[in-house]
């Protein structure tokens, strides 16, 4: 791959309608151009089962997603690891696990929603490991819609409860599990989201750990072409 966008954590939600906008802005004028779209997790805020036909802004971001000429990946993040494959298809998108390892131009590049990175949050792991079990979700997706708004929006609150007591430090990545994801994946940079910390980072040993931004008050994407790795904000509109 020559040219491609990195996004994450746009946190797609109702209440944030230009967010949403900006989200539409940028697939027409930007990834329209790019060879290929990552979404590296959180393009929603919430995701509760594909079955949920009536959500938005979920219908009519897998309109657009359609509507671009580009190819589109999207790993999962916290918030949507429920999107499946009945989606992906509405969409026009391809579903890649997390992690990946993807190459650009002659090199290796380990892509991941960055949430595995923080293995000092212990609380979060363990609640991760359950939410991320085959049996847990498959019990989950078979109750109503309705019930499983509530447990999302109880999910949500209980979210923001903890990320405002928690140790900042505490919810960022660790310096140890980012050299196993390294080492793990036999390259020597990674991109990621999730922490909504922005940054390149150069580690000791030749390593590079790109963060992309979230979408709260504006946009954040990487972009990579024959010019190298560009990390851009992107004013509203
Ligand atoms: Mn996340």
């Amino acid at each position: 791959m020559e040219s491609a966008l990195f996004i994450s954590d746009l946190h797609l939600d109702p209440a944030r309608p230009h967010i949403t906008a900006l989200f539409f802005e940028f697939l027409k004028n930007r990834a329209a151009q790019a060879q290929a779209l990552f979404i590296l997790g959180d393009l929603f805020e919430a995701w509760i089962g594909d079955d949920d036909l009536t959500s938005e802004p979920g219908l009519s971001v897998a309109k657009a997603l359609r509507e671009v000429p580009t190819d589109v990946y999207f790993l999962h993040g916290n918030r949507d690891f429920l999107l499946g494959e009945a989606y992906a298809e509405r969409a026009g998108i391809t579903l890649i696990a997390d992690p990946t390892v993807i190459e650009l131009g002659n090199e290796r590049v380990l892509l991941l929603h960055g949430d595995t990175l923080c293995s000092a949050d212990r609380a979060y792991q363990r609640t991760r490991a359950q939410l991320r079990n085959p049996q847990w979700q498959a019990t989950f997706l078979a109750e109503s819609l309705d019930d499983r708004r509530e447990f999302a929006e109880r999910a949500r609150a209980a979210s923001r409860d903890y990320t405002g007591k928690a140790d900042a430090d505490v919810m960022d990545v660790t310096d140890a599990a980012v050299m196993r994801a390294f080492e793990r994946a036999g390259v020597s940079r990674m991109i990621h989201g999730h922490t909504h910390r922005p940054f390149v980072h150069q580690i000791d040993g030749g390593y590079q750990r790109i963060v992309l931004g979230d979408w709260y008050e504006q946009g954040s994407v990487l972009s990579y072409s024959s010019e190298g790795f560009d990390l851009q904000t992107l004013a509203l509109v």
